[in-house]
């Protein structure tokens, strides 16, 4: 069997955990999560690097951030994970569902000066697969009408446009540490603050709405309830188990670019005949080989294509289900049609490929689609 993902142990994850609960604090903001803050800022520049318990925590922090309310437009990407657009439909906004870019998934920032109109408060851009959406056509769009951008950089970590990190792009950036993303926590997040106008009441809004984090700091004498908040910081057992996974995000990122290559060399000349697509890496962007993903012709030689791996035991899935037709949206939905988004619902495919994946399961994933094909 051919898991699609599956969760690993890098090497001091066990040990880490066990360092914490012998520290005598597991809450959050323990020296696991300092490490974590630390080790990102320095790494990447973030102004603020703040550990949530989830990365749709960080984007609903980003709304609360931005005081999003009802009335306010927000553009958001249909082909994108639930979260992206939920966290801005919690405070009241009105979504604008955006269209994907005909040659990948990532938003076209061509089409996005239509959608804006005097009530838009923010675009969203989801980095798929990790690969950059083209920034500076969007912040200069969103710059020249004083609209906030929040980068969904759930699956972009250590990954770069025109060399710049993503998540220090926009206003804010927000990553997941999820058990499918690159580097693991089980369940967590960052919020990136990339403005220094919001980093304090982005402490603020994490501590349940108190400036218990001033107080920590020694810069008040007591806490209390100063603004709106939620619970949005993890415990210090999630950071241990993360930071266990920063030390050794150079390994894990070689490794996943191997496996990533090695699908690419043995796919990439004998696909095209089938008429099936390859992942675009545009030159403005970088691979963190999040993903490996195909664009099948049609729906029915995905799903036949699924169902041959499943018989040899691989589990290839497929994506997200555009949002303007979810059960939620498509009453909501102004009716606008969206056909690369639809595209990549129906026809996207991703292929297993975690740390653990070894050359000769990555072989016989390739093997097992060119046979199907060929049968097809
Ligand atoms: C994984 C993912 C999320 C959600 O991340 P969680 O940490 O599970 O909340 C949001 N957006 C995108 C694009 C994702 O891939």
């Amino acid at each position: 069997m051919i898991p699609f993902n599956k969760p690993y142990l890098h090497g001091r994850e066990l040990v880490y955990i066990a360092q914490a609960v012998a520290s005598g604090k597991i809450s959050g903001d323990g020296s696991f999560t300092r490490k974590c803050h630390d080790f990102f800022e320095k790494r990447y520049g973030f102004a603020k690097a703040l550990m949530t318990t989830s990365c749709t925590d960080a984007l609903e922090m980003s709304a609360l951030l931005l005081n999003i309310a009802e009335g306010d437009e927000v553009i958001v990407p249909a082909f994108t994970f639930v979260s992206s657009a939920n966290a801005f439909v919690l405070r009241g906004a009105k979504l604008v569902f955006a269209d994907s870019e005909e040659s990948n998934p990532n938003i076209d920032a061509c089409k996005l000066a239509d959608l804006i109109t005097p009530r838009t408060r923010a675009i969203v851009v989801v980095h798929y697969a990790g690969v950059a959406c083209d920034m500076d056509p969007i912040l200069q769009l969103a710059r020249q009408h004083g609209i906030a951008v929040i980068e969904d950089a759930a699956q972009g970590i250590d990954s770069f446009y025109k060399g710049k990190p993503l998540g220090s792009l926009g206003e804010m950036g927000a990553f997941s540490f999820h058990e499918t993303k690159n580097v693991i926590a089980g369940e967590g997040g960052l919020l990136t603050i990339n403005d220094p106008q919001y980093i304090a009441r982005a402490e603020i809004i994490r501590e349940k709405g108190t400036n218990r984090s001033s107080f920590f700091r020694g810069e008040v004498d007591k806490y209390g309830w100063v603004d709106v908040g939620s619970s949005f910081l993890p415990s210090d057992i999630v950071s241990a188990y993360l930071f266990a996974q920063l030390e050794n995000i150079d390994t894990i990122q070689a490794r996943r670019k191997a496996i990533w290559q090695r699908y690419n060399t043995r796919l990439s000349s004998e696909l095209a005949k089938y008429g099936i697509g390859l992942p675009v890496i545009p030159d403005f962007a970088t691979n963190n080989a999040h993903m490996f993903y195909i664009v099948c012709r049609n729906l029915d030689q995905r799903t036949k294509l699924i169902d041959g791996l499943k018989a040899e035991k691989i589990h290839a899935v497929f994506h997200y289900l555009s949002l303007h037709h979810s059960p939620y949206f498509i009453g909501r939905h102004d009716g606008r049609s969206l056909p690369n988004s639809d595209r990549f619902t129906d026809c996207l495919l991703r292929l297993p490929l975690y740390y653990e994946l070894t050359d000769d399961q990555c072989d016989q994933v390739c093997d097992a689609i060119l046979e199907n094909l060929a049968a097809q």
